[in-house]
Formats: C-alpha cells, sequence, structure tokens
C-alpha cells in the first residue's frame, strides 16, 4: 500500500504527484498551469459582457 497520493493534470490529464515534488499541483509542469490559466482568463471575459446584456435589457424596458 502506498501513501502516495496522484491527481491528473487538468490540462493534459497525466498523472502528477500530491507532494512537494510537484510545485505546480494540480498541474504537471509549469506550461500546463499556464495554459490553464490562460484559458480561464478567456472565459472570465465573456462573463461581463452577459451581464452587460441583461443589464441593458433591463434598462431599455424601464424606458418603455
Ligand atoms: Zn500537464
Amino acid at each position: 500500500m502506498s501513501d502516495v497520493t496522484t491527481v491528473n493534470c487538468p490540462t493534459c490529464g497525466k498523472p502528477v504527484i500530491w507532494g512537494e515534488q510537484s510545485p505546480f499541483r494540480p498541474f504537471c509542469c509549469k506550461r500546463c498551469q499556464l495554459i490553464d490559466l490562460g484559458e480561464w482568463a478567456a472565459e472570465e471575459k465573456r462573463i461581463p459582457s452577459d451581464g452587460d446584456l441583461s443589464d441593458s435589457d433591463d434598462w431599455s424596458e424601464n424606458q418603455q
């Protein structure tokens, strides 16, 4: 039995040891971490524009 915990890298799916030897956990390497952060930032940009749309809907309803 082993007490080593592994997780799968969210970017490439490689098993990553959950421990001090994996500074980028849950990612296997810095590159995978940066790729995931980049996608996360790109998705975050879409959320405010959705909120803007429903905001202007409310606003035009008040105008009529
Ligand atoms: Zn990876």
